[in-house]
């Protein structure tokens, strides 16, 4: 079965989380089954074999799937953390939530100038965790080489924000 499928298979859908109004889609079954696992990670990466340097996860769900792409593709691993986490000379972006702000934080030392960085996560919704995400990397002095999600929340127009980027989604809702 495809990277598709699996998704579909063992996604699930909870309503009103986390708060009322609100459709969350689960994508924890997917990744506690090893071959789905194994065939979401496979498939994030697929598109973009020799293309990049390290692959950078974003917290926190995107730590777990950046991990297990970086030791498939022979690569390093970045973690993108929220706020507040990281120590020494780190840079932030600061972006708007539906309530509130984030703040989301990476180290320009971790690696070398021009390393061309895979983005991935497990869900694009409004595009604005992965913009900052983006924004970050390229101050950092380094290159974004695409960007791959399990999940593409399509009626959030994600992909719309992140115009002119190559991104690359399991599955489209
Ligand atoms: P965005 O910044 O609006 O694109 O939201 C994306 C961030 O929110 C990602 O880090 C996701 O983990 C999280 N997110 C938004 N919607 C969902 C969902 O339905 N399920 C799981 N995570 C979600």
């Amino acid at each position: 079965s495809t990277p598709t499928d699996v998704v579909m298979q063992r996604m699930l859908t909870v309503p009103d989380f986390p708060s009322k109004g609100i459709l969350f889609r689960d994508l924890t079954p997917v990744f506690a089954h090893g071959p789905s696992f194994r065939a979401v990670v496979d498939g994030l990466i697929e598109p973009f074999a020799g293309k990049f340097d390290a692959v950078a996860g974003l917290e926190a769900r995107g730590f777990l799937l950046a991990a297990a792409a970086a030791i498939d593709g022979g690569v390093g691993v970045l973690p993108i953390r929220k706020g507040g986490k990281l120590p020494g000379d780190i840079i932030g972006e600061t972006y708007d939530l539906e309530y509130g702000t984030a703040t989301l934080e990476v180290n320009p030392l971790s690696l070398p100038a021009g390393a061309r960085v895979l983005v991935l996560d497990d869900v694009l919704a409004t595009g604005g965790t992965i913009n900052a995400s983006i924004s970050l990397i390229e101050r950092a002095g380094w290159t974004v080489a695409g960007i791959a999600v399990v999940l593409e929340l399509e009626a959030l127009e994600g992909r719309q924000r992140l115009a002119g980027r190559e991104i690359h989604s399991l599955l489209t809702l």
